[in-house]
């Protein structure tokens, strides 16, 4: 990644905002988003899922992001995403997902919150969720 924040932040789902479909957010996921918009910086969802999965999990959790791709090629997603926004980094638990980002010239910040090790070519990890907008070179937000 470069020593700048993202011009935007792609998200997988399952593993990084929620252990699975159908459980709650991990803790810190809701204030780093908050920070990270106040910082004006688009979240995307994109999720290996069905559109309609992927939409009625985010209304279940009461979030609301710029876009929601549920999606069968992360890579072609993310392509998409870097051309419309610029550099951008994809948050992502799985060693697809590092190559998925990898393969559209993004940047790749592993979600380690079960413990996992570092992956090959991961640009970094988290084993928090609160360790994310430090990470991402986010101003902290004027919460005033
Ligand atoms: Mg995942």
């Amino acid at each position: 990644m470069s020593a700048a924040a993202p011009h935007f932040v792609a998200l997988d789902w399952n593993g990084t905002m929620v252990p699975f479909f159908g459980l709650p957010l991990f803790a810190g996921v809701v204030a780093t988003l908050k920070r990270l918009r106040a910082a004006s910086i688009p979240l995307i969802v994109v999720s290996h899922a069905t559109q309609a999965q992927i939409e009625a999990e985010i209304h279940r959790v009461g979030l609301s992001f710029d876009q929601v791709f549920g999606c069968e090629d992360k890579a072609e997603i993310l392509s998409h995403l870097r051309l419309q926004y610029g550099p951008g980094v994809l948050l992502g638990d799985h060693p697809s997902d590092g190559r998925a980002a990898s393969e559209a010239g993004i940047g790749f910040l592993q979600a380690a919150l079960e413990g996992q090790s570092l992956q090959a070519g991961a640009d970094g990890l988290f084993r928090a969720w609160n360790e994310v907008g430090d990470l991402l070179l986010v101003p902290s937000a004027d919460l005033s």
